[in-house]
């Protein structure tokens, strides 16, 4: 199936009802038969619903519709990007280990990896994603994770995903891409050797800024990987906490069961089938909103790069771009995403063209409908000085811009007005 048939169809089968639209299942738990049934899926002797912490009807559909849609084996939801993150890792790395991850991140992972990791024992390291050769120095037998955003957010690069990869496979390492930016309409980072990827559904997923939540996806054939590898001793031995289950032994997708069985169950960070539902809805159109957040923001981008006003913009989509190759690479015919940055000559005339638009909403968010503008520097990531702003991609003069999907001439003529103001 093509990828908008698996949106609208994948993992639902219509129920006896003949509910068109996929169900929403608003319950907390399951009534068992009897005794032995429940016992039965609490041994996985049969698989079935128990509780919603762990499982539920319509988050399934979300679940499974994900996962097909990326290319992969299973998917696990979870109540934000942040927990799906933390998740991934969490579930190969524990006290003692390291993760390597990409310089450039999304900010909230950036604090998660290099601090909240740190005070569980597990140490970062990082690497600038245009250097992946600079990985190598950094691997030791304790290292769980590469990980890396393949449309990095905010800073708008593009990584090398086979680069990265390659280098991975080398040492045997698991390597997990957050790819909310491009989302799978754009790019499919297991086609290029990923393993997990993570997305956080409140962007693109959703489409029109209704919820929270997020989604960690598994590749077909992981197990290969993990069984018998002493990087992933836990999947290999027996897990106490589970009566002695011995996960590679398991005929189900490896680091899925685990992180349900035991990072769901036990940190709970559960998406609510509500939101499962609503993101059901955005999945169906994800396609043709990705190219016309695409098509607009390449336009806008193009305009900005000839404006007078305008220093340099930043969109891999662009030819002048940096990136341009890596997003002709990896992303559908170069289709790049809704998201750009552009800098101006001052922090000041940043401020003053930021708060004269009028179309665009000065908000924390990226991937809605509607366009958002923001200033990192005055927001997102004023604790940081100059020099720390340029180390990440976000200098005190640039303006971020997550192109909606109203018409683009509009857009175009609300930011001239604030450039000219
Ligand atoms: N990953 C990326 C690339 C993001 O941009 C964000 C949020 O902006 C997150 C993860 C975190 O997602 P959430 O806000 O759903 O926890």
């Amino acid at each position: 199936m093509k990828f908008s048939t698996k949106a609208t169809h994948a993992g639902y089968e219509k129920d006896t009802q003949g509910t068109m639209a996929v169900p929403l299942y608003m319950t907390t738990a399951y009534e068992f038969r009897d005794v032995e049934h429940a016992a039965n899926l609490f041994a996985l002797k049969e698989l079935g619903n128990i509780y919603t912490r762990l499982n539920n009807p319509t988050t399934d559909v979300f679940e499974k519709r994900f996962a097909e849609l990326e290319g992969g084996e299973a998917a696990i939801a979870t109540s934000s990007g942040m927990s799906a993150i933390f998740y991934a890792i969490a579930n190969a790395a524990e006290a003692g280990d390291n993760i390597i991850c990409a310089s450039q991140l999304y900010g909230g992972t950036l604090t998660q990896t290099a601090h909240t990791l740190k005070r569980f024992g597990i140490e970062a390291r990082f690497f600038d994603v245009h250097k992946p050769e600079s990985i190598e120095a950094l691997v030791d037998d304790k290292t769980k994770i590469i990980f890396f955003e393949s449309l990095t957010n905010p800073s708008i690069d593009v990584a090398d995903i086979s680069a990265i990869t390659e280098i991975a496979n080398r040492h045997d390492i698991l390597t997990v891409v957050d790819n909310t930016v491009a989302t799978p309409a754009l790019c499919r980072p297991f086609e290029h050797g990923v393993d997990i990827s993570v997305h956080s559904a409140s962007k693109y997923t959703t489409g029109q800024g209704l919820a929270i939540g997020g989604i960690m996806v598994e590749r077909k054939g992981l197990l290969e990987k993990i069984k018998g590898n002493p990087r992933y001793a836990h999947f290999n031995e027996p897990d106490a906490s589970y009566h002695g289950l011995v996960y590679v032994d398991v005929p189900l997708p490896i680091y899925s069961l685990r992180a349900r069985l035991s990072l769901l169950r036990d940190l709970g960070a559960v998406v609510s089938p509500f939101n499962s539902w609503l993101f059901i809805q955005g999945i169906e159109t994800l396609n043709l909103r990705m190219k016309e957040h695409s098509r607009s923001a390449l336009a806008l981008a193009e305009f900005l790069e000839s404006h007078k006003s305008v220093q340099k913009v930043n969109y891999p989509g662009l030819k002048s771009n940096a990136n341009y190759a890596m997003a002709q690479k990896y992303f559908d015919k170069g289709q790049s995403s809704g998201l750009l940055s552009f800098e101006v000559e001052s922090f000041e005339q940043a401020v003053k063209i930021v708060d004269a638009t009028k179309l665009y909403s000065l908000v924390v968010n990226i991937g809605d409908s509607k366009s958002i503008i923001t200033h990192p520097a005055s927001t997102t990531h004023q604790q940081l000085n100059d020099a720390e702003l340029n180390a990440c991609g976000v200098p005190a003069n640039l303006i971020r811009i997550s192109v909606g999907l109203e018409d683009v001439e509009d857009l175009i003529a609300d930011i001239t007005q604030a450039l000219e103001a």
